[in-house]
């Protein structure tokens, strides 16, 4: 075996690539729809920003970076997520100054070092997208309503919404101090990575995924229980408009997620069909995290969600994806002198648009004819020594079976008038 490629990464070959076409194909349609914008950032920033951005007792931050000092003794990290980026592009491009809110979306590649198994891979692809500069409670519901809607028309079904509030700084302190309270006696069962969260993030605890951690924090008082007045109305009002779009959720009151600047609205989608690795998208509100990296205090709200996933839930579900291939027009010359024609037909027909393929290794015309056939090839012209001196090529209709001669000149009229290539108009 030659050079493999690093572990938990994979190529996207012809025949896959279509899928993930057809994917970001839908996204895009539905970002367009709903107004969302795309944005394009880095796919490597300073470290600092996810440090302080995605948050230090994050397991993004404490395991999962790529991080190396470039030539200039710079600490860079390849990006684990798109929130943060978005948040200092932002700033960076004073989108404050646009009219608010900034709906903008991506898709690409995130990188974390992960241990892999099933579904969890170091390169993987997300499509997120965030509301930058809107406080309001239907905000938070557009952006569920976005998903669901996008994941309706992908055929996914057995889909589940949970949702949860996880407070504001003010009402987060109290549901700290209680928490503390209540886990006091407990702490020494608790997980190496719990122990820690105890004092640093001690809500993280309550959706540690260790079963004896879920056990000790079964009782535990939870943010819903200690929500100040304006992050209850706030979750009430979510809760009303999902209602009114019809969309079902489940109340998850130790979902917290494991992002560290979220706020309010936490909230993830699942889909049956993946087993553990169930959750194909997360989210939720972060209203102190464009301040936290360096810009004006700016509300937000945001999710993410894995391509790889998505495409692996599709494929459990049998749903098939249309993919819609070009029939193309294959050139078969024969000889030299038939192929430079050949050649000046082929750069003709594409500056109109036709799909047209020529034989590149020299074969004789049954291979040709049999590369025609595995190209599914609608039509096929083949010029030899007596059509080049007739000047016509024979045409041969590979869905009818039937074949004529068209003088070389008149070729391409027949084509774009036939308008029958791939069933498409021209
Ligand atoms: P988990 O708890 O499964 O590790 P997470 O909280 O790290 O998830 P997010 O950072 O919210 O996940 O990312 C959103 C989505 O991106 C996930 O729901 C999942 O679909 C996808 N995702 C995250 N990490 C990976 C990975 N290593 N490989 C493939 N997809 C991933
Ligand atoms: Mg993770």
């Amino acid at each position: 075996m030659g050079i493999q490629r690093p572990k938990g990464t994979q190529d996207i070959i012809p025949g896959s690539v279509e899928k993930w076409h057809y994917l970001e194909e839908q996204i895009h349609a539905i970002c367009s729809e709903y107004g969302y914008k795309e944005i394009r950032t880095p796919i490597f920033e300073a470290t600092e920003l996810f440090q302080r951005g995605v948050g230090e007792t994050t397991d993004i931050v404490n395991k999962e970076m790529y991080t190396f000092l470039d030539k200039g003794e710079r600490s860079i990290t390849l990006r684990p997520e798109g929130t943060a980026s978005v948040c200092r592009a932002y700033s960076e491009n004073k989108l404050y100054a646009l009219q608010q809110p900034v709906k903008m979306y991506y898709l690409g590649p995130m990188f974390r070092y992960e241990n892999t198994q099933a579904g969890r891979f170091r390169q993987f692809h997300q499509f997120g997208a965030e509301v930058l500069g809107g406080e309001d409670p239907m905000v938070d519901a557009e952006i569920i309503c976005l998903i669901w809607e996008l994941l309706r028309r992908l055929g996914l079904k057995g889909l589940e919404v949970q949702i949860n509030s996880v407070g504001c700084p003010k009402c987060r302190a109290e549901h700290r101090t209680r928490l503390q309270e209540f886990l006091h006696e407990k702490k020494a069962g608790l997980c190496a990575d719990c122990q820690n969260r105890f004092s640093k993030n001690p809500m993280r605890i309550l959706d540690c995924k260790n079963k004896t951690c879920q056990t000790l924090t079964e009782n535990a008082p939870t943010t819903l229980d200690t929500l100040c007045e304006d992050c209850s109305t706030h979750f009430e009002k979510v809760k009303s408009y999902l209602e009114i779009a019809d969309i079902r959720y489940r109340i998850n009151p130790k979902m917290v997620r494991g992002l560290d600047y979220y706020q309010k609205t936490a909230f993830e989608i699942s889909a049956e069909g993946i087993g553990a690795q169930s959750a194909i998208c997360g989210g939720g509100r972060y209203d102190g995290l464009v301040a936290e990296i360096g810009g004006p205090p700016t509300p937000g709200i945001g999710f993410a969600m894995g391509l790889e996933r998505i495409l692996s839930v599709m494929e459990k579900q049998n749903i098939q994806i249309d993919t819609d291939p070009v029939s193309p027009i294959i050139l078969a010359a024969l000889g030299d002198h038939a192929r430079k024609e050949a050649f000046k037909l082929m750069s003709d027909f594409r500056q109109a648009g036709l799909p047209v393929i020529m034989d590149l290794l020299g074969r004789g015309l049954k291979n040709q004819l049999k590369y025609a056939d595995r190209e599914h090839a609608r039509y096929v012209l083949i010029i030899g020594d007596d059509e080049l001196a007739k000047k016509v090529a024979v045409v041969r209709d590979m869905r009818l079976g039937d074949q004529q001669e068209i003088a070389i000149e008149n070729i391409k009229t027949f084509l774009i008038e036939n308008n029958k290539i791939s069933g498409k108009e021209l």
